[in-house]
């Protein structure tokens, strides 16, 4: 698997995949045949998630080669990427509540040696120790692994939640705020209340394709019971009325700045912020962070292609801009947090797709779905 850090290689990878692979999406993508199989899924999460290529780009490729009904699988899997993030928009205290008990659990964890034998890939499961060379090596699982390592991790191995997301958000190419932590606590039981998800022995070797054998797992146990509830927010978008001529700050998550909402407007600067460890909760892996360093390098590449006034910076040198500025919503997540800790003056810009969509996300992913026709009809 190779996920060269550009927009080109997104775009290869995407064409590539619509060509030849997606016509049987919808039948082949709960198959995980192994990291040198990969054909049956896009494996552009990568990318997406950094804001390379767009949710709205894959669904157009998708409905130029096939019909809405034959991709409804793909744009639905497309979609729940934004029906997670508007999910957590609307509930940003989910996100800062699962920081703070990662803190509390990782002292508490410290030296437990069911924890260090997991990270180590050291269980004597024999798919899950492979799961974990996979994500040390390629930085990225099939999501029907990362459904059967998370419950393998909560049910089998019987440790927090919260330390396994953190795992994978350190290790993951498109590591997410949002579907990565929405999606452990959707294992557990506690996104949707009480309905947890059991990896079990049958469902792993069937879609495998047999490639492990006796896997014996907790496959009866109940979910993890959470006193806490979350009200959905009103949601506002406080866009400014007109744009005028000032700073543009981008985060990881917008590294494509011609494809957004805003490409035809005109910035005094733009400045592409980078993110390191020191001022994130959850330390991501050298790889990651260095994946996310070339992403940001191909972006100044294809910014002085255009001759557009830009600058690489630090989170931490934001305040040294002084005047106030523009910056592309980086959504709930560890650069929000930085800004919203230091109080810093930023006029927020949405995206469109985001905006429009997020008003659905009050409630279940099925309730969602309905307005998925809507919301493609909006915007194609
Ligand atoms: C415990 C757990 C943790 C996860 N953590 C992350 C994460 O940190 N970042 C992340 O991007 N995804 C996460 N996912 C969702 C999903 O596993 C990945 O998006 C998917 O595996 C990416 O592979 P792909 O691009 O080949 O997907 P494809 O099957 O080709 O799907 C196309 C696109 O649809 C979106 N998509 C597909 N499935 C999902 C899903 N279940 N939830 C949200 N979006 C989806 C992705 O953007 C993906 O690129 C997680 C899922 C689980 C169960």
């Amino acid at each position: 698997m190779n996920f060269t850090p550009s927009r080109a290689s997104a775009i290869e990878n995407l064409n590539r995949f619509v060509e030849n692979n997606l016509s049987e999406y919808s039948k082949l993508r709960n198959f995980d045949f192994g990291p040198n199989n990969r054909s049956n899924i896009s494996c552009l999460s990568p990318y997406i998630t950094h804001g390379i290529i767009s949710e709205l780009e894959l669904i157009k490729k998708s409905l130029s080669k096939f019909s809405f009904v034959k991709n409804e699988k793909f744009i639905q899997e497309i979609l729940w990427r934004t029906y997670w993030k508007g999910w957590l928009e609307l509930r940003p205290n989910v996100w800062a509540d699962y920081l703070s008990e990662l803190k509390k659990i990782r002292i508490e964890y410290i030296d437990n040696t069911e924890y260090k034998n997991a990270i180590e890939g050291n269980t004597n499961i024999e798919c899950f120790n492979e799961w974990v060379s996979d994500l040390k090596e390629n930085n990225y699982l099939h999501n029907h692994a990362r459904m059967w390592f998370a419950s393998i991790w909560i049910f089998t191995l019987k440790l927090p939640w919260q330390l396994g997301a953190e795992f994978f958000m350190k290790h993951l190419y498109d590591g997410d705020a949002a579907a990565n932590t929405l999606g452990w606590r959707w294992v557990a039981g506690i996104q949707t209340q009480g309905k947890n998800y059991l990896a079990s022995e049958w469902n792993i070797k069937k879609f495998t394709n047999n490639r492990f054998n006796s896997i014996k797992l907790n496959e009866s146990a109940s979910p993890i019971i959470s006193d806490k509830t979350y009200a959905a927010s009103k949601l506002e978008f406080n866009n400014p009325q007109s744009l005028i001529e000032k700073n543009l700050l981008i985060f990881e998550n917008n590294l494509s700045f011609e494809i957004t909402d805003f490409s035809t407007r005109k910035f005094k600067k733009i400045f592409l912020i980078s993110n390191k460890n020191e001022n994130r909760t959850i330390k991501l892996s050298e790889k990651v962070l260095n994946f996310k360093y070339h992403l940001i390098e191909d972006q100044k590449k294809r910014l002085e292609e255009k001759s557009i006034n830009f600058e690489i910076i630090d989170i931490s040198k934001i305040k040294n801009i002084g005047e106030s500025v523009y910056g592309l919503y980086p959504n709930v997540g560890e650069n929000l947090d930085y800004i919203n800790s230091n109080k810093l003056k930023i006029e927020f810009l949405y995206r469109k797709l985001d905006q429009f969509s997020w008003q659905y996300c009050n409630k279940g992913f099925f309730n969602f779905k309905n307005y998925i026709p809507k919301i493609i009809t909006t915007f194609n």
